[in-house]
């Protein structure tokens, strides 16, 4: 028997929904209950200062609104500290961490870590023992390449010491970083991403950490990224503004048909998704960024 397909959306409390990120829960949405499989709803919430207070609720509320249904609890990245310590130990005992301190500034900018501390490997004291400090933050070595299929951008071959080359996995200001978080509740939670192409260029770290653990790697599609009129991301950074609550149903369908989806026209939200589950096809979706519709 076929496991169960289980695919995630992941929104950071950064700020309300937008279109970019309805894109990215439509189509994870769609792909995982087309295939009779489960949806889960994980808040990244580890990156503290760039947190928004109340925006994690907000955005519950809105994929409540636009009729989104997760299985179980929603998970809280900030409840697994203890798990990615683990990974991290993990990690230091099979010598992939060393101690970086290197200011921005002394490091070139848009290129991979050239290597400067690879040296100060971090020896391994025990699985319990604490391997954060404050004076530095703690990179993990990039060996090899990976090799994976998108089901959206198509195949994929990283060399993963110059892209993205020995990556932070724990900063200095004591936060464990965004991609050995989401590698591991990746690998332990979801069998299926399906996120927005701006994070393509993250997946080959993701799948280096998952590699260097032996963990399982899930199968990864990224759907085309939305530009405003700007041309601009539609991201929170570019203030792309928050999807109306008050009707629904319009936005569903621009996303749907952003997404190239077979036309429909619905009477309500509900209407909406009894026709989208079945109908969903990932092989219509578009690579291409594009302007929203
Ligand atoms: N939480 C991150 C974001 O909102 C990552 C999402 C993901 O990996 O899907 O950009």
């Amino acid at each position: 028997m076929q496991s169960e397909l289980i695919g995630r959306f992941a929104p950071s409390p950064t700020g309300d929904l937008h279109f970019g990120s309805l894109l990215a829960a439509l189509a994870s949405y769609c792909d995982a209950k087309h295939h009779h499989g489960r949806w889960h709803v994980r808040i990244d919430d580890i990156d503290e200062p760039r947190s928004v207070a109340g925006s994690a609720s907000a955005i519950l509320k809105s994929l409540d609104i636009y009729g989104f249904e997760w299985d179980g609890d929603v998970l809280w990245q900030s409840h697994h500290l203890p798990r990615y310590a683990d990974a991290l130990s993990e990690l230091v005992k099979h010598q992939f961490i060393f101690t970086c301190n290197c200011s921005r500034r002394k490091l070139p900018s848009g290129m991979a870590y050239p290597g400067n501390c690879r040296d100060q490997v971090v020896p391994y004291a025990g699985k319990d023992a604490c391997y954060r400090k404050h004076d530095h933050a703690l990179r993990c070595r990039m060996r090899g390449q990976v090799s994976f299929t998108d089901a959206v951008q198509g195949s994929q071959t990283v060399n993963l010491e110059t892209d993205p080359g020995d990556i932070i996995v724990w900063r200095r200001d004591q936060l464990v970083s965004y991609a050995l978080a989401c590698a591991i509740d990746d690998s332990d939670k979801a069998t299926h991403v399906v996120r927005g192409a701006d994070l393509l260029s993250s997946t080959s770290a993701q799948i280096g950490i998952m590699q260097a653990l032996h963990i399982p790697v899930p199968q990864y599609a990224h759907i085309p990224v939305a530009l405003d009129a700007n041309g601009d991301k539609l991201s929170k950074h570019s203030k792309a503004p928050a999807i109306i609550t008050q009707e629904p149903l319009p936005t569903l369908l621009q996303a749907w048909n952003f997404l190239e989806q077979i036309p429909m026209t619905p009477g309500s939200v509900e209407e909406f998704w009894q026709h989208a589950v079945p109908a969903w096809s990932m092989d219509r979706v578009p690579a291409q960024t594009r302007m929203a519709l």
